[in-house]
């Protein structure tokens, strides 16, 4: 007999994740697993499918360029790469745009251009947030303002500086001669769905404008529709003066970017940064299909009018079960705050059919694909409502 996928993972996979269930297909909000038994996917491989499992405008795209052009160096053009970067000028801040991989990558992105902005005048260093999360390399854990993701990897990156969420005070008095920018999130989403303030938003941008600093947006989770807007920091009524983004852009394929302003996208001249696989044809062809999915098909709106009904039905549901502490988010990036622990929980909700990620000790954390129905909000709450 095969050895199972989980026998041969413990065997041959390094050991820094602990998966739960084996999953063999996905459609729309449904995700199966390897006893043929269906789930209703409220976590979208954490907040990537967007567009829903296997989207067929996403799978057609991708069919028809793996057999044209998949992968094509940086050193030439290819015809795909700069319609994308069109688009995300387009959708963000007017600006150009450098591709990679990943989130993280992204997040590296916007490091070393402040840093070549900013070195002349001597300015390296970067103030971002407690609480936050901006990935696993060694210059994003830095930055990752929470000691636990970061123990044992010292020493870390020099040049970055924590302030406190929501407390402009706290940035003002983290900012020194050498700061070079500012990173936050709009929603700190593995910091438990915590939604930024539009004071201390406003309050950013004055700041920075003031100190004539950069302020970047980490957008990997909040971007492409999440919130109900293109990017989170839509929702505030400011333009940051760079933002990364990652996880949804291509509906599932890996792809990660960093757009900046117009008086930024030119720092970067040839030979400063590079990647092998960066904004190649076949994740950009995936990239333009899902953006071009979402405004087909209405998906902001979407977000917007199911964030609305979920996060009513989970109030709802605070009143019944007294568990349920408070109801937060923006848009489909809803946490659900316990006063008990969200793993046991979580668990529950997984036996019964649906899937969602607890973050922090105490928060359930819900981030359905964009395409969720007011039916499959419904069957949602149902579960949870029996469940808890
Ligand atoms: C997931 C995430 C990252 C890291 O993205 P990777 O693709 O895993 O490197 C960075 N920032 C935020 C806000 C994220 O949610």
């Amino acid at each position: 007999m095969n050895p199972s996928p989980k026998e041969l993972f413990s065997r041959y996979v390094m050991p820094s994740y602990a998966p739960g269930l084996t999953l063999v297909r996905g459609a729309g909000v449904s995700v199966w697993d390897d006893a043929g038994k269906e789930y209703l996917d409220f976590m979208a491989g954490i907040a990537v499918c967007n567009t829903g499992h296997c989207h067929p405008a996403v799978v057609e795209a991708i069919r028809k360029q793996a057999g044209v052009l998949m992968h094509c160096s940086n050193l030439f053009y290819n015809e795909l790469q700069p319609r994308l970067a069109k688009k995300i000028s387009e959708i963000g801040l007017g600006g150009k745009v450098f591709f990679c991989n990943s989130g993280a990558e992204a997040n590296e992105a916007l490091f070393k251009l402040a840093r070549k902005w900013g070195s002349a005048a001597g300015k390296y260093e970067i103030v971002t947030m407690k609480n936050s999360f901006h990935g696993r390399t060694l210059a994003t854990m830095t930055a990752t303002g929470q000691t636990k993701y970061q123990k044992g990897f010292e020493p870390l990156m020099p040049g970055f500086v924590y302030a406190e969420f929501n407390n402009l005070d706290s940035v003002k008095a983290a900012i020194t001669p050498a700061t070079v920018a500012v990173l936050c999130e709009a929603v700190q989403g593995e910091g438990g769905i915590v939604p930024a303030t539009p004071e201390f938003m406003a309050g950013l941008r004055a700041l920075c404008d003031e100190k004539k600093i950069l302020l970047f947006f980490d957008e990997v989770q909040t971007g492409i529709g999440r919130t109900g807007q293109w990017f989170g920091f839509q929702n505030y009524g400011i333009r940051p003066d760079g933002f990364s983004m990652a996880k949804a852009l291509a509906g599932g394929f890996p792809i990660g970017a960093a757009a900046v302003a117009p008086a930024l996208s030119d720092v970067f001249q040839p030979g400063n940064h590079a990647s092998t696989f960066g904004g190649n044809p076949l994740a950009c062809a995936a990239a333009l299909a899902t953006l071009e999915t979402i405004e087909k098909e209405s998906l902001l709106e979407n977000a917007v009018k199911m964030g609305a009904l979920f996060t009513d039905g989970l109030r709802k549901l605070a009143a019944k079960h007294a568990c349920i502490a408070s109801v937060r988010g923006i848009g489909l990036m809803i946490g659900a705050v316990l006063n008990v622990p969200a793993k046991p929980i979580e668990a529950k909700l997984r036996e019964n059919g649906l899937l969602c990620i607890a973050t922090g000790d105490h928060v359930l954390r819900f981030v359905p694909p964009l395409v969720v129905s007011a039916a499959q909000i419904q069957q949602a709450l149902d579960i949870l409502d029996h469940s808890l």
